[in-house]
């Protein structure tokens, strides 16, 4: 994260509201968010796992369009997919 830069003022963290002590603004991708802690900016801003919903404070597993917090839950994730594909090709031969 390294678009962060320290503000002054009077706002207050996007997630819990707290505009004690010093916020700090992050622009994502042309959207500004202002959080009190690190904390919160992880809880706004990081991905969830796509298979446990988890949230995702490190680099992730990234497979297709989806992201996953481990090798363990993108693997139980594509074993599902695939027992529901096998599901509907039985569906479909009936
Ligand atoms: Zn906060
Ligand atoms: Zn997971």
């Amino acid at each position: 994260m390294g678009r962060i830069k320290s503000m002054q003022g009077n706002i207050s963290c996007e997630v819990c509201g707290n505009n004690q002590g010093q916020c700090f603004e992050v622009r994502l991708g042309g959207e500004k968010h202002v959080f009190d802690s690190f904390e919160c900016a992880i809880r706004a801003l990081t991905p969830h796992c796509g298979y446990c919903g988890c949230q995702l404070t490190g680099h992730g597993i990234v497979l297709g369009n989806t992201i996953y917090c481990s090798y363990q839950c993108a693997n139980d994730d594509s074993v599902r997919e695939h027992e529901q594909h096998v599901l509907l090709r039985e569906r479909a031969n009936l």
